[in-house]
């Protein structure tokens, strides 16, 4: 698989489609469309590497869900991801969860295969919750992951949790 050299300091984004994935790297790295490093033909739909400055890279993973049972998009997905997990530079994971739906197995299953590494969750769309329901969705979340991944409320619609998730990103490419 042609990936960048395995240098440095990279961190994956994943959620599952529609999550807000996107619109959440586009916020916290503050552009508008994010330059890709590798431009694979075929390989770059699935898994595109973003460079923020020398070495430090931001992997964009392939929206899951939906037609995630299918044998077809499993068959490609797992080798894939499985390359990236043997990655050295490969340092924490972002996991985006609409707020709404909370986190569901297919979620667990990501935290799970990022044994080792940190992993954070962005609870996405926030600003479609009122107050209660959001202090909820933190507190069932954090629930579900049962210690494995640490947890905020974020909206790129609103501005909250941006600096939060910009901070834990920049702590993990130091
Ligand atoms: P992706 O498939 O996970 O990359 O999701 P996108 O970033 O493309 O977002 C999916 C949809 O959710 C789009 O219609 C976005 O406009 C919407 N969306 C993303 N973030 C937010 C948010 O913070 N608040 C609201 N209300 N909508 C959002």
């Amino acid at each position: 698989m042609h990936f960048p050299p395995d240098r440095g300091v990279e961190v994956a984004f994943a959620g599952r489609s529609n999550a807000g994935k996107s619109s959440a790297l586009n916020a916290i790295t503050q552009r508008r469309a994010l330059a890709r490093v590798s431009k694979t033909p075929g390989r770059t739909r699935l898994l595109n590497f973003f460079e923020l400055r020398v070495d430090r890279r931001l992997v964009d993973l392939p929206g899951y869900g939906y037609a995630s049972v299918s044998g077809t998009e499993r068959s490609t997905w797992a080798p894939l991801i499985e390359s990236l997990r043997e990655r050295e530079s490969l340092r924490g994971l972002v996991l985006i969860v609409d707020s709404r739906r909370g986190v569901k197995d297919e979620d667990l299953e990501l935290v799970r295969w990022a044994h080792g590494l940190d992993v954070h969750v962005l609870l996405s769309k926030s600003d479609k919750l009122n107050r209660s329901e959001a202090a909820q969705a933190l507190r069932s979340a954090t629930q579900a992951l049962g210690g494995l991944a640490t947890a905020q409320l974020f909206s790129m619609t609103s501005g909250v949790g941006v600096n939060e998730a910009q901070d834990v990103l920049e702590r993990w490419l130091q």
